[in-house]
């Protein structure tokens, strides 16, 4: 079974399953880009400035252009504002464009609604003297979303969207937005399903697509017992059940590998019953929420205070 296409509220398909390239390094991920479009068939790449290795997608992509079958409009390629860059989205989407080799993206999220300092000492995670995260106290996420809805004018992204958005930062968004965000990504899997924030996305026309579907780092979801039984139970393998438990959802997901093998197995879609949806919800009832990518600043709207240490700082 191919992965199924979902429509954005802008009238675009987007392809359900995409393939991750954070934490992929120079060289590796390369090969990953340039398999996962040549040989598994996904047209649909998940990229981020943060990440440093637009420049070496953007060679991948090159390579795939250039040989003539697959066409640049029929990949759909994501990528990501920073922090650094909230006050200059334009600067930071020509960037990204120019390391992808592209015109155009067909997605372009804020990465988090969080504007950090961009002459601190650090250009992706300055910090304070005190070692606090260097926030730009003058500058605010939705002046950047009006930036960001000028990047659409322009041609430069086909549509926008967010990353990291609670319904609470997307009921504020939505007050003043011209655009509606085309999609809000976010970490999602069994042990952090976060069912209202997708109910409240969906009803809205908001895409959810799921970061980190396997638990991130190491894929430790994939050890799990409810996984594995479900795996072994539809002769699939337990990324393939993880995976499907996003897209049963109505949820796109974008597994990272650099391991073609992996890149592959994880392609196939299992068609999963409601019963297996609810034992996987069942999961996080046992063993309790859990987040896998905490970045280093507290986002209290997510998640509870509990979760974030010595840094917070509420946002709304
Ligand atoms: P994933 O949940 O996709 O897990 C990736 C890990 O699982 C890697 O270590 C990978 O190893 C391993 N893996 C993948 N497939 C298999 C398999 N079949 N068997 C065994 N191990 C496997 O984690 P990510 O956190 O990378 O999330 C996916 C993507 O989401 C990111 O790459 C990025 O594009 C995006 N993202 C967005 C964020 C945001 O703030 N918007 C935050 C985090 C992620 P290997 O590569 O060695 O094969």
């Amino acid at each position: 079974m191919v992965a199924p296409q979902f429509t954005l509220n802008t009238g675009a398909k987007i392809p359900a399953l995409g393939l991750g390239t954070w934490q992929s390094p120079a060289g590796a991920v390369e090969k990953a880009v340039y398999h996962a479009l040549t040989v598994t068939g996904l047209r649909h790449i998940d990229c981020a400035f943060a990440y440093g290795n637009e420049r070496e997608v953007g060679a991948a992509l090159a390579q795939v252009f250039s040989e003539g079958k697959i066409k640049r409009e029929d990949v759909f390629i994501t990528t990501k504002l920073w922090s650094t860059w909230h006050n200059r989205a334009e600067a930071n989407i020509d960037e990204s464009l120019k390391s992808l080799g592209l015109d155009y993206v067909d997605l372009y999220l804020m990465h988090w609604p969080v504007p950090m300092n961009a002459n601190g000492n650090h250009p992706i995670m300055p910090t304070r003297p005190d070692g606090m995260r260097d926030l730009d106290e003058g500058w605010t996420w939705q002046q950047t979303w009006k930036a960001m809805e000028k990047l659409v004018e322009a041609g430069k992204a086909k549509a926008i969207g967010v990353s990291n958005f609670s319904e609470a930062y997307l009921k504020e968004l939505l007050k003043d937005a011209k655009i509606v965000p085309a999609a809000n990504q976010i970490e999602n899997h069994p042990l952090l399903p976060q069912d209202g924030l997708v109910k409240f996305c969906q009803e809205h026309g908001i895409l959810v697509t799921a970061y980190s579907p396997l638990g991130s780092t190491g894929g430790p979801l994939l050890a799990d017992e409810t996984v594995t039984k479900l795996a072994q139970k539809h002769g699939v393998s337990n990324g393939n059940v993880l995976i499907n438990y996003q897209l049963k959802r109505g949820i796109a997901a974008i597994p990272k590998s650099v391991t073609p093998s992996r890149i592959d197995e994880n392609a196939k879609t299992v068609d999963l019953t409601g019963e297996d949806i609810e034992l996987l919800n069942g999961i996080h009832k046992a063993q309790g929420l859990k987040r896998f990518v905490s970045p280093p600043w507290p986002v209290n709207f997510l998640f509870s205070e509990a979760n974030w240490g010595e840094n917070f700082k509420p946002l709304l």
